[in-house]
């Protein structure tokens, strides 16, 4: 009797397949098949700001940003907004939908407790405060976060995923210019005080063969502090305006790369599916294709 269920059970497997039993196909798998992964209209640069804190200095940022066409996300701690000790040097409530338009408002802990000397229940606590506030705010779901102090554990990286966070960035620098495949111990290139005219220069050089970043981070009070507005803003003049670079918020890059994970074979193997809710584009041996939601790409 154990042997029939068994065999029945196999069987079984074999014929209903849902939708969570899709095998998604890895990078390496679709460069097996001849299919580079691209950002929108083909493009395999991409260049984003992660900013700290919610200072009032990211007024000057953001325009800065703005007027060179470039796209920053912003971790701010929601409960500072109201702490009357922190809420002087902050942005006002009023004025972030306005402020942040064309940006992104990301967590970075309701108070900015270090996540890791904290039980559980007060890390969770630290993202629903993150999660509530700014989506009322906002009106947008929280997708990303920074960890406060660049503190994080496996413990930390967990509960932020139970929560439905899709990306978390760290402080530890990315040792090259290929996208994270880790989205919730996302590594920055560079703080800005570091020597990023050469680091942008070298992106500009840089020959991708998939998808690439340059992520740069920071406070923005910094810049009043050491006076060196100057810094970011020629480092924007040199980087605006490129037409093989995506500029984009760390949550734009992270959802894109989610959809594009999302790929996956046909039953008879002779095609690619895009099971995500949103354009892929992508190379095939040469061709640029844009593949839209639940549409195949036939393997030649
Ligand atoms: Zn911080």
């Amino acid at each position: 009797m154990k042997k029939i269920l068994f065999t029945l059970a196999v069987l079984l497997s074999g014929t209903m397949l849902h939708a969570d039993d899709v095998k998604y196909l890895s990078r390496k798998e679709l460069e097996q098949c001849n299919i580079i992964l691209t950002y929108p209209q083909w493009k395999l640069k991409a260049l984003s700001f992660s900013y700290d804190d919610g200072n009032i200095a990211d007024r000057k940022l953001i325009e800065i940003f703005n007027r060179f066409g470039m796209h920053g996300t912003f971790h701010i701690p929601s409960a500072w907004l109201t702490d009357p000790k922190r809420s002087v040097s902050r942005v006002k409530e009023a004025e972030i939908k306005t402020l942040y338009s064309g940006h992104e408002v990301s967590g970075h802990g309701a108070k900015h407790v270090t996540l890791t000397l904290v039980k559980p229940a007060r890390i969770a606590g630290e993202l629903d405060g993150d999660i509530t506030t700014w989506q009322r705010i906002t009106g947008k779901k929280l997708i990303g976060y920074a960890y406060p102090f660049g503190r994080y554990n496996d413990t930390v990286v967990n509960i932020l995923k139970e929560k439905g966070l899709i990306y978390a960035r760290i402080c530890k620098p990315a040792k090259s210019f290929d996208l994270t495949e880790d989205f919730l111990r996302w590594r920055p290139h560079a703080h800005h005080n570091r020597n990023i005219m050469k680091l942008g220069n070298d992106y500009l050089k840089f020959v991708p063969q998939r998808l690439s970043l340059l992520l740069i981070w920071g406070h923005s009070y910094e810049f009043n502090k050491h006076n060196n507005w100057d810094r970011i803003e020629n480092f924007c003049k040199l980087m605006a305006n490129k037409p093989d670079i995506f500029y984009a918020t760390m949550g734009d890059i992270a959802l894109y790369a989610g959809a594009a994970a999302k790929l996956a074979l046909t039953a008879d193997g002779k095609s690619i599916q895009n099971h995500s809710d949103r354009p892929v584009f992508l190379i095939y041996k040469g061709e640029k294709i844009e593949l839209a939601p639940g549409k195949t790409l036939c393997l030649k």
